[in-house]
């Protein structure tokens, strides 16, 4: 690794969202900043990829603290941006991703729908090591807390580096820095969301829906990223995008599972 460790910036948020200019902030220092997001929000999107659309990309005047910080504002998902920015826009592969700050948790099922997390997972595919950082609160919150605890896992992330394919995912809980009581590493909640759609009309009277849902912890366990959370940890999760059920393989394989006549 050169002296100094080239660190990639994105989210799913939108180039413009305040959780991504505090994290580029953040790694300030750290080594040599670049971003590369969506234009647009992308929150939700999973690891979708734009396939049947050109995608483009816009140098964007993005400032940190010690100066402007080279910037593209990208037409397309957040893996997208991931895969752009490693193939045509930074000087060379970085030696870490880094994705968020996200505006609201990405804690249990929340994993497999979260572009934040997505952008990092790909990064991982990619043999890079990656951290996914999300705040847990839905409007506002202390983006500069959250700052200070991505610097420290991404400065521990650049000193020990990660196995392969795995990343961290980082829910850091809705308090100032000096009541957040620490570092938990945890595994996902198992919780689903209880969804139903509104039900409204348009004008012209035709009906459309909204998606809406109450979000139910069904896991009282304290190793989980939740427990966590409430008891005013950040939450480290290590995930891969494996998503084999290795433990049914074997017991699989004794079924039967072609009926020769
Ligand atoms: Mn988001």
């Amino acid at each position: 690794m050169p002296d100094k460790p080239l660190i990639l910036v994105c989210n799913d948020d939108g180039i413009d969202a305040p959780g991504i200019a505090a994290l580029a902030a953040a790694m300030d220092g750290l080594g040599e900043v670049r971003v590369a997001a969506p234009v647009h929000e992308q929150s939700a999107v999973g690891h979708a990829i734009t396939v049947r659309d050109p995608v483009r990309a816009f140098p964007w005047p993005f400032r940190g603290p010690s100066g402007s910080i080279p910037a593209h504002a990208v037409t397309g998902t957040p893996a997208d941006c991931v895969k752009l920015a490693i193939d045509k826009l930074l000087p060379r592969v970085p030696d870490l991703v880094v994705s968020g700050i996200n505006q609201g948790p990405n804690t249990a099922v929340n994993v497999i729908y979260s572009g934040t997390v997505s952008a990092a997972t790909e990064a991982a595919i990619l043999g890079i090591d990656a951290v996914a950082v999300s705040l847990c609160r839905w409007r506002g919150g202390d983006f500069e807390a959250a700052g200070l605890v991505a610097r420290s896992i991404a400065e521990s992330v650049l000193k020990k580096r990660l196995p392969p394919g795995i990343l961290l995912n980082v829910n850091i809980p809705d308090l100032p820095y000096d009541r957040i009581l620490g570092v938990r590493v945890t595994r996902q909640a198992k919780a689903r969301w209880e969804e139903s759609f509104h039900e409204r009309r348009d004008p012209l009277d035709r009906p459309y829906y909204w998606l809406t849902g109450e979000f139910v912890n069904l896991d009282e366990g304290e190793d989980t990223d939740l427990g966590a959370i409430d008891a005013g940890y950040v939450s480290v999760t290590p995930i891969h995008h494996d998503m084999t059920a290795h433990e049914h393989i074997v017991p699989l394989r004794d079924w039967t599972w072609t009926e020769k006549h």
